[in-house]
């Protein structure tokens, strides 16, 4: 594996030799033996079965007859492609209380391969170089310092022998950047910061002394944020390779800065050169966001027609709910338009490029709790979106939901909870019924297929919930999209006509391949139930129907005749809790601690989505192992952090009087009865 043999991954259709598949991550399969007019024929050809129930976000790569994935705690497995037959399995033992770092699951979303190696980004921060044939490290290089809250879940790609990956971490106080480490030696080759650093001392670069005039006050001892966690690709004609940043540390402008300024080069696209990481381009998207507008969503190049002429375009369909067209030599923006409600701006200033926000979505001036469309979930994220040249749709799950934020009266960052500068308690999924029947009833997902040219829907695939996953276009004519309802799904891709599906018996978030062993072709995805939005938005991802989570890589083919075991039979369980004691100011402040240290795994106001424990049904909640496990970290090999440096037994005792009080109120809304 090379850089020739990837930039020219059109000649080997059968194999997915990158993330994307090619440089410019259109995820377009060039393959047609599986087509609209026989797809009816698809069976399952192979399942394999994953040892970990956490959240499955890789997309898996093929070269040559061997499948490579990685998975939850960023484990790696290699499979005979034809077969789902084990050939090695490699676990870096990623600390498991490390996850407390995670903000969004322990999820990982894939490797990169070069040179007989296969390089995997671990959660606690390494980059580790297999080899491919035994899976056995070659070499393993530390790539943040670990006294931050940093973490990698996202692929790493190669590109002219550099080995590229960034970290996640703008909610837990960390400065983003992108590193390129020698795919032979492991040794840095360069390292290139998003946001400023500590002005007294020299800038790493000329655009950062730019850069920290939109900066205002002490915002480096907060990191600031900005960070490289998803999105990168690469033009070998121009030379140039993209990457999309994180929002600002924390949410809250005001907190970050003294005056609002811009943020530079927070949730932007950057363009860089691949050998040195000089700067050469940046279009900002959210100037001094304050939204939690990441721009890392997946970043896809491709070559299209506008206005009569054949334009270099770059095309991203990021959180805060625009679809961008920017010219990707130079990050002039070409066109801009919604793909979803949206209310924190009218539209994109086309000659400035600058958003035109809406003064009602401005919660820190206004100091109330506002409803602001898109919320943090955003209206696209990290799923795989498709472009397909021959119709020349973009494919991708969206989804729509508003969010409440209000400002943090009093703010203060933690080193062991999630930073947002935002009302723990106001900021979320309202208590109040009509407010929350009202938010819990505009949630929506859906496949979008998106005309990047005119900016129109071309048609769409509504979903029974919002938190689905990426999508797959190719040659056949075929869309292939999974979904969090557990069913793996092709459409016509001109059209939508749904065509096909099959079962998974677990949620899907994961993007869709396709690849060829003896010129058979088969179209392979990763099923299991996980990512931020079953962790932090339970009720949210609760618009899902609820089932059991069985992660495994499923292979289909024509004719495939394989068939899965019986699917786990799904059996709500009963709440059972202890009766409410504690006055209302505890479970308040309760309330407020839950909502800052708990809700970000276990959910927002103490409803799971189904991949953590439900705090409402835990037997801890009437003996004292749950100060075991909050404050001494009992369930460590879990994943459960001991918060004693940061919790009280007075603290901890005032959480579980707030969850006993939801699991109370749940019960009430349910109308069961509470059996003795
Ligand atoms: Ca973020």
């Amino acid at each position: 594996m090379n850089g020739a043999r990837i930039a020219n991954a059109d000649r080997e259709p059968g194999n997915w030799l990158s993330h994307g598949r090619t440089y410019n991550e259109q995820r377009f399969s060039p393959l047609k033996v599986i087509n609209d007019k026989n797809v009816t024929r698809m069976g399952l050809a192979w399942h394999y079965d994953l040892d970990t129930r956490r959240g499955q976000e890789a997309t898996p790569l093929v070269v040559d007859g061997v499948m490579y994935f990685s998975t939850a705690w960023s484990k790696v497995v290699a499979l005979q492609a034809a077969t789902g037959k084990p050939l090695w399995t490699y676990d870096p033992k990623v600390p498991p209380e490390w996850a407390v770092n995670a903000c969004c699951d322990v999820v990982n979303r894939g490797v990169a391969m070069w040179g007989g190696k296969v390089f995997v980004g671990t959660l606690d921060g390494r980059l580790v170089a297999l080899d491919a044939g035994t899976g056995k490290p070659v070499w393993e290089k530390l790539t943040i310092d670990p006294k931050f809250r940093y973490t990698i879940t996202g692929a790493p790609r190669v590109v002219k022998g550099k080995v590229l990956i960034g970290n996640g971490g703008a909610e837990m106080n960390v400065r983003g950047y992108i590193s390129a480490y020698d795919t032979e030696t492991g040794n840095l080759a360069w390292r290139f910061y998003t946001v400023p650093g500590d002005p007294s001392k020299p800038f790493e670069s000329p655009i950062l002394g730019k850069a920290a005039k939109t900066w205002t006050g002490e915002w480096w001892k907060n990191g600031g944020g900005g960070t490289v966690w998803d999105a990168m690709a690469y033009d070998p004609q121009l030379d140039l390779l993209y990457i999309g940043t994180g929002n600002g540390d924390p949410w809250a402008r005001k907190i970050r800065n003294s005056q609002v300024g811009d943020n530079l080069l927070a949730s932007s696209i950057i363009a860089l050169r691949p050998d040195t990481g000089e700067y050469v381009w940046h279009y900002q998207e959210n100037p001094g966001d304050e939204w939690d507008y990441d721009s890392a969503a997946q970043i896809i190049l491709a070559d299209l027609q506008i206005d009569g002429q054949l334009r270099k375009v770059l095309l991203h369909a990021p959180k805060n709910g625009f679809f961008y067209v920017l010219d990707r030599a130079t990050g002039k923006l070409l066109s801009a338009k919604p793909f979803v409600r949206v209310t924190w701006a009218t539209g994109i200033d086309l000659q400035t490029g600058r958003p035109i926000e809406s003064p009602e979505a401005q919660y820190e001036a206004s100091n109330k709790t506002l409803v602001v469309s898109p919320g943090p979930g955003g209206a696209h994220t990290w799923q795989p979106a498709s472009y397909s040249p021959d119709t020349g749709l973009v494919y991708f799950p969206v989804l729509e939901a508003g969010f409440a934020y209000k400002s943090a009266e009093q703010f203060s960052h933690k080193a062991l909870a999630f930073n947002t500068g935002t009302d723990p308690v106001a900021s979320g999924m309202p208590q109040d019924p009509n407010i929350k029947k009202g938010i819990l009833g505009s949630i929506k997902g859906r496949l979008s297929a998106w005309d990047p040219v005119k900016q129109v829907e071309v048609w769409r695939a509504d979903r029974p919930g919002p938190w689905n996953g990426g999508a797959l276009s190719t040659a056949g004519n075929l869309v292939f999209e999974g979904t969090g309802n557990g069913q793996f799904e092709a459409f016509r891709a001109n059209t939508g006509e749904k065509l096909w599906s099959a079962s998974a018996q677990s949620g899907i978030v994961a993007g869709p391949i396709s690849y060829t062993v003896n010129g058979e072709q088969y179209v392979a995805i990763l099923a299991g139930w996980g990512g931020v939005m079953p962790l932090a938005a339970g009720e949210v991802a609760r618009q899902s129907p609820q089932m059991n989570n069985v992660p495994r890589m499923l292979a289909f083919k024509l004719g495939g005749k394989a068939s899965l075991p019986p699917a786990p039979e799904f059996k709500p369980r009963a709440l059972t809790p202890p009766r409410t004691t504690a006055n209302p100011a505890t479970v308040k402040k309760g309330e407020e601690l839950y909502q800052q240290y708990c809700s970000n795994c276990h959910g927002d106001v103490a409803v799971s989505g189904g991949v953590l424990p439900d705090l409402r049904y835990s037997g801890t909640l009437k003996t004292d192992v749950w100060f075991g496990v909050v404050l001494d970290g009992m369930l460590k090999q879990a994943g459960m952090v001991a918060f004693a440096k940061e919790i009280s037994r007075q603290d901890a005792a005032a959480i579980r009087e707030y969850v006993v009080y939801r699991a109370n109120q749940s019960l009430a809304e349910s109308g069961n009865q509470k059996k003795p």
